[in-house]
């Protein structure tokens, strides 16, 4: 089975039920699936530096747009 990872943290375990946990047994953060939008932003960022590198154009738009309709959508969601 797939492990868990944190989104928030990092942190990675195996759930012992089949139900998705409530929260992150490291940090306990509820959201522990949802990425913060700060974080996405960073990433974004980051993604965009590669635009400036010709080998490394192509792959970074498609980073970019993903990074973005994940973006967008959390935008749309109220949590933190
Ligand atoms: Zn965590």
């Amino acid at each position: 089975m797939e492990p868990s990872k944190c989104k928030r943290c990092g942190h990675e375990w195996y759930k012992r039920t089949p139900r998705k946990p409530v929260m992150c047994p490291a940090c306990k953060s509820r959201y522990w699936d949802t990425e913060r939008i700060s974080t996405l932003k960073n990433e974004i960022a980051k993604a965009k530096i590669y635009l400036s590198d010709p080998a490394k154009k192509e792959s970074a738009k498609e980073v970019i747009a993903a990074l973005e309709l994940r973006f967008n959508a959390r935008r749309n969601q109220a949590t933190g």
